[in-house]
């Protein structure tokens, strides 16, 4: 397995392998998909929108709707206005959305469309109509990743519709980052269960976790409403969890309709969520109920009795930056040593935040922002790991190297779980210690000899 990755390092200007990233519209695209009743549509050629639904698909096990442009050599050359046109004139008539979407691909950036005067002239020769709304964002792949286009779309919907309305002073906004469903469920319980009054975006929880039933719906009952979007600017304060997924929203809130903002990291592992928890008892003066101290007790209890496993441990970790951030910390309070640590996601804050998070535990941490896995695996082969953490693509080096192995972040394509059992909160604390110790012990059983094979541990 990857027999042709050589130990020795040369540097690598140009040539990218394995990367830890994919492209912005695909974030996007996910973000719309948070919003009730939305139909996201990808201005480009077909091929972009395929891919990025089929990947989406693959992690989620759900169908996920999206229309295009569906470019051609045409359209290439003259600019995609017609075909935009004719797609929400056809999107209306057929889908029926409530809101559309609309993220550009590389295609449409670098011929340039200029989407808010095509989308301003569909309004005005009726194409979109009364009461239905269209939306976008720019989307370049060629900059940042797929977080980048989050980012760019939840920014959006402040852009389109946050407004200072006299809404109630008392609600918060949460921008959860570019979390699983089953996280954004967390969030909103945890919120909820603090007596906090909230507006979440996006959300799609209910909308890619939803059940199973006789009939078919295109557009799912959950989803970010947008009399909950207008609000938004009336808000006390925004939290937004992930500096990379959600600060663009709420520095755009902040700008447009003067509220206020903290950016926090996403709440992943016992120190951020204990951030979080101090961040909505500082922000509102409502004290956490004795059900979230308890559940917090419970992670502390698994910490102290399973320590001795974790202790010492070397990990390598690559995902999405503000996962990877969370994560490192997260391991550190376990006593391990995070050595490698890669995103695919550019951006200097990173390789900064985590050396300030491993200083004094490990020495000389391998740090990379716009890493890729090949360098990961180099890596590795240098100085092995005892665990590794990240997405499937991971299992590839952890079959060469023949290490633990624990899926985190996205794209899981080949399990389960990762939609509906949360990784945020204390609850996800519990549910990563008990992924983390499984990985851990099973090694210990496969490699321990007779006279070692514990029925206790
Ligand atoms: S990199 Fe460009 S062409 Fe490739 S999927 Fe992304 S948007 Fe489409």
């Amino acid at each position: 397995m990857l027999n042709m990755t050589p130990k020795e390092i040369f540097e690598r200007k140009a040539l990218r392998i394995n990367p830890a990233k994919t492209c912005q519209p695909i974030g996007a695209l996910y973000a719309s998909l948070g919003i009730h009743n939305c139909l996201p549509h990808s201005h480009g050629s077909q091929g972009c929108c395929a891919y990025h639904r089929s990947h989406l698909t693959r992690h989620y096990k759900e169908p996920i709707m999206a229309s295009t442009s569906s470019f051609t050599e045409g359209s290439s050359v003259f600019g995609g206005g017609a075909n935009l046109r004719q797609a929400l004139k056809t999107i209306f008539q057929v889908y029926d959305p409530e809101i559309v979407a609309v993220h550009t691909t590389c295609l449409s950036e670098t011929i340039g469309d200029d989407l808010p005067s095509l989308i301003k002239k569909a309004r005005e020769d009726g194409i979109i109509p009364e009461g239905k709304f269209v939306i976008h964002t720019n989307t370049p792949s060629y900059v940042g990743s797929h977080v980048t286009g989050f980012s760019n779309m939840t920014a959006a919907m402040v852009k389109y519709f946050a407004k200072k309305n006299g809404a109630s002073k008392d609600t918060i906004n949460v921008v959860p980052g570019y979390v699983e469903p089953s996280d954004m469920r967390e969030i909103k319980r945890l919120v909820g269960q603090m007596g906090i009054k909230y507006i979440l975006f996006p959300d799609t929880s209910d909308v890619l976790d939803s059940p199973q039933r006789a009939r078919f719906s295109m557009y799912p009952k959950g989803g970010v409403k947008i009399e909950d979007l207008k609000d938004t600017g009336s808000s006390k304060i925004t939290l937004s969890l992930g500096k990379f997924a959600s600060e663009g929203a709420a520095t755009l809130l902040d700008q447009m309709c003067e509220v206020p903002y903290k950016v926090l990291d996403l709440p992943i592992g016992i120190a951020a969520t204990d951030r979080f928890i101090e961040a909505l008892i500082e922000v509102t003066g409502k004290e956490p109920p004795e059900s979230i101290t308890d559940e917090r007790g419970r992670v502390v209890d698994i910490m102290t009795d399973m320590l001795q496993y974790f202790h010492g441990k070397k990990v390598a970790v690559f995902g999405d930056p503000d996962q990877v951030i969370s994560m490192t910390e997260f391991l550190v309070h376990l006593g391990m040593k995070p050595v490698h640590i890669v995103t695919g996601t550019p951006g200097k804050y990173f390789e900064r935040r985590i050396k300030e998070i491993v200083k004094g535990v490990v020495d000389n941490p391998n740090v990379k922002a716009f890493g890729d896995l090949f360098l990961l695996h180099q890596w590795i082969k240098n100085e092995p790991v005892d665990l590794l953490i990240g997405n499937t693509y991971g299992k590839y080096i952890a079959r060469a190297e023949d290490i633990p192995f624990v899926r985190f972040g996205f794209p899981i394509l080949d399990r389960i779980g990762h939609s509906y059992f949360p990784t945020v909160g204390y609850r996800g604390a519990m549910r990563l210690l008990e992924k983390m110790l499984d990985a851990l012990l099973d090694r210990q059983d496969r490699d321990a000899p007779d006279s070692k094979f514990e029925l206790v541990m």
